[in-house]
């Protein structure tokens, strides 16, 4: 990682390898796509397979079919995060297509919110499942393979949720909180080996995720941002290509608020 020695030619991803996790739509989709409109050759993984291929085809601009033949930059995988031998393969996959992994985006998500009165261990298991051990999951293997080649970049997903805690989402909340705790420990663990791990908090931001809420209760959220709208999700990707390049090359450790001022 050569340090701010200019934007390198073809993006400021050229020639990395990339796997984001949970590509198939929404903020990992637009991850996905701006690594690649900065050079990139990225793997979408996604617990939908067939998810995951319409959206590599998407951002390859063909049909699903194509993006799987040989020599293509951009794949479709299915990949569930909370199954280790899953995300073993899907690092394998990247690593062994494009020839390394420099970048791993852990962006894999699910709600089940509820108040404590009404939340379910199954409810609690199941995010904690996907957010805190996906990501850990991820963290370790890319790590494995990104350590030998003394550098890489991993960005974990958050949330301001993890920072404020919301009613509703004590199991989303102590996920999100957590992967900050992760994000700072494998920073510190891998920094010597040349591997940067740092998190973005994302506030309110427009996908299926957030479409879910009543839209009153969305409105509500949305008057508290300073900023007085919701994110996009390329805003989010923005902040993961920056981490993901070497425009960060001096940040580990760090957690990157995406929140429009929302709880500064
Ligand atoms: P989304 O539109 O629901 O996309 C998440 C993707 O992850 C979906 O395709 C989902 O598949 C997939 N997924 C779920 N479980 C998985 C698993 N076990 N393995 C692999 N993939 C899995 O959500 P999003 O809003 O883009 O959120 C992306 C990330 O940003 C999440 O970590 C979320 O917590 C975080 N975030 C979002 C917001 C927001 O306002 N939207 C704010 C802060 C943080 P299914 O649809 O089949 O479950």
């Amino acid at each position: 990682m050569g340090g701010l020695t200019g934007v390198p030619v073809g993006g400021l991803v050229a020639g990395r390898s990339a796997l984001v996790t949970g590509a198939g739509q929404g903020i990992g989709l637009e991850i996905a796509r701006l690594l690649h409109e900065h050079g990139a050759r990225v793997t979408l993984a996604d617990v939908d397979a067939e998810r995951a291929a319409k959206a590599a085809a998407e951002i390859a601009g063909g049909d699903a079919d194509s993006v799987l033949g040989p020599g293509r930059d951009v794949i479709g995988l299915g990949c569930d995060v909370t199954d280790e031998t899953s995300v073993e393969n899907a690092v394998r996959h990247t690593a062994e297509r494009f020839g390394g992994l420099d970048i791993l985006v852990n962006n894999a998500g699910i709600t089940r919110d509820a108040s404590l009165r009404r939340m379910s261990a199954a409810d609690f298991d199941a995010v904690i499942g996907v957010h805190l051990k996906g990501s850990w999951l991820g963290v370790r293997a890319a790590s494995a393979v990104m350590r030998e080649a003394r550098r890489g970049s991993i960005v974990n997903i958050s949330s301001l949720s993890g920072k404020s805690g919301n009613p509703g989402q004590t199991n989303y909340s102590a996920a999100k909180a957590g992967i900050v705790g992760l994000t700072k420990a494998a920073a510190k663990e891998l920094a010597h080996r040349g591997v940067r791990v740092n998190a973005v908090q994302p506030g309110l931001i427009r996908t299926a995720m957030t479409e879910a809420m009543p839209p009153e209760v969305f409105a509500a959220r949305e008057a508290d941002i300073p900023m007085k709208r919701a994110g996009q999700p390329r805003e989010v990707a923005g902040a993961v290509l920056f981490l993901a390049s070497d425009l960060s090359g001096y940040m580990t450790g760090a957690v990157l608020e995406v929140g429009g001022g929302r709880l500064m």
